[in-house]
């Protein structure tokens, strides 16, 4: 189990973050705001695919007029990013959204930033405040500016990371003097180890809840790896409070990453199927990277249950694999033996391996709504009696005093 370094906690309309509560997914829209069906209609997909929070852009007066007709139709708590413009800040609050992301370094006028935080406390609403690798270095004193360019010159990643949380702690007095605690903290970098760094340092400075992300981590081919190694390795230190995985694609990848990374590490019970399948190799005699393909997308459109399936390319490895599947196959040569939790159900042609695998999922998942059986209740205890035979006649099982059906020896 992962041990969650405590914060405060601060409500985010009715969702939790910080202070023990579970991690909270975030995304953002990528509509313009103004658009208000648009927005309202990625907001639901976000909601739906598992999104908690979310957030949109208010760049102009334009957006935050379209923000009462959005937030009376989102399911899920309202974020408004502001950057530059004061009075955009104090216009999602006046609309009733759920939070204010702000940088004040973006604003410049303190007598301002004080504006936004009075309106916040008023209604009780939390801000985020952020520092990004690219806004750190001093841009306006020169002196200053040199300086830290000569230091970073020295020892890049220290000195940048030590900026940053610098940064953070000069943004933090203007809420401290305001008595303002409502506040989460982000420190954001296109590279993991940076963002590593900066956010144990600032867990380690700050009792605050932490918002973790990287920045422009770029499309999901190559963000997810970068995103996954940074927040994975915070989140199973137990550092992290509401992540957010950014990606240069509909929005909906976040989501499911984000909530893929949580399930992995514990951090959040899976409400949807689970699917476990071989990576294939010299043995496969079946399509089966198609097979897993149309099983994951069907089980996502037909099934609303934290059932564990599991895909297998023969029997030799695959039930030492899935055990605890609730439905699992396992393919030979044109065919498949399917099994329900334990018990062997039927063997099919390789065309009929989709929907029979699919049927045994519906009924388990009946079964289970209506109270008469239940997930997870039996290991996959599979020795199949009549493994399937390879092309050439050959079972796919060493024979021998010294080995078991499942081709582990004795
Ligand atoms: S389950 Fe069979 S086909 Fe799949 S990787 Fe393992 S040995 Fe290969």
């Amino acid at each position: 189990m992962i041990h969650r370094e405590r914060t405060r906690r601060v409500m985010v309309g009715d969702v939790a973050v910080g202070g023990g509560a579970p991690v909270a997914v975030q995304s953002m829209t990528s509509t313009y705001t103004h658009d208000v069906d648009a927005t309202v209609a990625q907001i639901r997909k976000l909601a739906a695919a598992g999104c908690d929070l979310v957030r949109v852009t208010v760049p102009d007066k334009r957006d935050t007029e379209a923000l009462p007709a959005i937030l009376d139709q989102s399911p899920v708590p309202i974020i408004a990013d502001v950057h530059y413009h004061f009075q955009r800040a104090l216009e999602a609050v006046e609309a009733g959204v759920h939070k204010i992301r702000l940088n004040p370094g973006n604003i410049g006028d303190r007598q301002q930033v004080d504006r936004v935080i009075a309106a916040c406390r008023e209604r009780g609403l939390p801000i985020r405040v952020g520092v990004n690798e690219g806004s750190v270095v001093e841009r306006i004193d020169k002196q200053r500016r040199a300086e830290q360019k000569a230091a970073l010159a020295v020892n890049p990643q220290q000195e940048l990371v030590r900026l940053m949380v610098e940064k953070l702690a000069d943004y933090l007095h203007i809420f401290e003097e305001n008595n303002f605690h409502d506040v989460v903290l982000s420190a954001k970098s296109i590279d993991a180890t940076i963002v590593i760094e900066a956010y144990r340092a600032i867990a380690e400075r700050f009792d605050l809840p932490l918002h973790l992300g990287l920045t422009h981590a770029g499309p999901p081919e190559t963000g997810r790896i970068r995103s996954i190694a940074a927040l994975g390795t915070l989140l199973a230190e137990g550092i992290g409070d509401t992540i957010r995985i950014s990606y240069a694609a509909d929005p909906v990848h976040e989501v499911e990453d984000a909530k893929e990374l949580l399930h992995s590490l514990k951090l959040r019970e899976r409400t949807e199927p689970e699917l476990i399948a071989c990576p294939t190799c010299g043995r496969i005699e079946v399509d089966l990277i198609r097979l897993v393909a149309d099983v994951r997308q069907k089980l996502a459109d037909e099934v609303k249950l934290p059932i564990k399936v599991a895909v297998m390319g023969c029997v030799v490895n695959g039930p030492g694999e899935c055990e605890g599947a609730d439905v699992a196959i396992f393919a030979g040569r044109g065919k498949g033996i399917i099994y329900v939790q334990g018990v062997q159900k039927q063997t099919v042609s390789e065309d009929r391996m989709l929907e029979a695998l699919l049927q045994e999922c519906r009924e388990l998942a009946g079964r289970v709504e209506r109270g008469e059986a239940k997930l997870g209740a039996t290991d996959v205890a599979i020795a199949p009696s009549n493994p399937l035979p390879r092309a050439d006649g050959s079972l796919p099982v060493p024979a021998g005093p010294k080995s078991n059906l499942h081709g582990r020896q004795t």
